[in-house]
């Protein structure tokens, strides 16, 4: 990476006000020379809201990013490991939080798969713990019956499915293609503690697999820390490019052949997913750990050090406009 390794322990920074450059406003930024030459991929969970509430100050952040009309003036999308959404819905969803408009080509995310319960439905008796499931009040904390749960209903039709390759109880077959949307071991949610990840359904599967089929589960996983995914953001913030543009300077960035931009940031807060993604990704991406989400440490992370550490995103974003534009 050419950018240098440092970290600013800047934890009293996101309740200063506001310098009054800090509101300059983008309409004044309409020459060539002004284009930007650095784009931003936000992590969503832990980083600009956990569930429906906004944390880091990110409605004030992401609203420096337009102008004082509301349209967009810095490219920025949002790189996710969630899903469960249409880009349309996730966009729609994340602009009314945020209070700002957001298209679905800024979001990266997970379309709706067959979920287990979907799958399940289609089988009798494939769930043996079905006819005990017919709650209508909240049943009391169990720790033996939510594992067994756990076990017959997703890693068992899981290993149903991969060993025989086709409909369960039918012949063995090859083991079909295994995508995992993402590896993630930890997020955070809403709920105080870190909830625990795809990785954690991967780690868990491989290990029962493993012991219980002659080949080892074959696998991919997806989403950050996968070079590819930082890779596609970069097409996708260039793609935003000629919106932010007048007719002239698209014009000019076509012919001039220059690379788009100067620097990439990524703002995450699990070291071993956004950062450590953006670290192998290399040149031109810049990462900036907030300690909004997973990561809460006072300096940087050991194993997956961010070239910048900062308290919040609203942190981050002043961070980045005032390299770029002093301000
Ligand atoms: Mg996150």
């Amino acid at each position: 990476m050419r950018h240098r390794l440092f970290t600013i322990a800047s934890r009293s920074s996101s309740r200063k006000q506001p310098s009054p450059l800090a509101s300059r406003s983008f309409s004044r930024l309409s020459s060539q020379s002004d284009r930007p030459s650095f784009g931003i991929a936000f992590d969503i969970d832990g980083v600009v809201l956990p569930g429906h509430t906004p944390i880091g100050g990110s409605p004030r952040a992401l609203r420096r990013l337009y102008d004082d009309s509301g349209k967009l003036k810095i490219p920025f999308v949002f790189l996710t490991n969630g899903g469960g959404f249409s880009e349309s819905k996730r966009a729609q969803d994340l602009g009314q939080l945020l209070g700002v408009n957001i298209l679905p080509s800024q979001v990266v995310d997970l379309l709706n798969v067959l979920s287990i319960d979907e799958y399940t439905s289609c089988f009798d008796s494939i769930d043996p713990l079905a006819p005990y499931k017919t709650w209508t009040t909240k049943p009391d904390i169990d720790q033996n019956s939510t594992s067994n749960d756990m076990v017959n209903r997703k890693i068992a039709v899981l290993c149903d499915k991969l060993r025989i390759g086709g409909l369960p109880g039918k012949e063995t077959g090859k083991q079909p293609h295994l995508f995992f949307a993402n590896d993630d071991l930890e997020y955070q949610a809403t709920f105080p503690a870190e909830r625990l990840g795809m990785g954690a359904l991967r780690i868990a599967l491989e290990a029962i697999y493993n012991r219980i089929h002659p080949i080892p589960l074959a696998y991919t996983s997806y989403g950050k820390p996968n070079p590819f995914v930082y890779g596609n953001a970069e097409t996708m913030l260039r793609n935003l490019m000629p919106s932010l543009l007048s007719n002239l300077d698209v014009e000019n960035t076509t012919n001039s052949g220059i690379r788009c931009f100067k620097t990439l940031y990524m703002i995450g807060d699990n070291p071993k997913s956004g950062i450590r993604g953006a670290r192998q990704a290399g040149d031109p991406w810049f990462s900036i750990l907030t300690r909004t989400g997973v990561f809460k440490g006072k300096d940087n992370h050991s194993e997956f050090p961010a070239n910048l550490v900062m308290d919040t995103v609203e942190d981050a974003v002043n961070f980045i406009l005032r390299k770029e534009y002093g301000f």
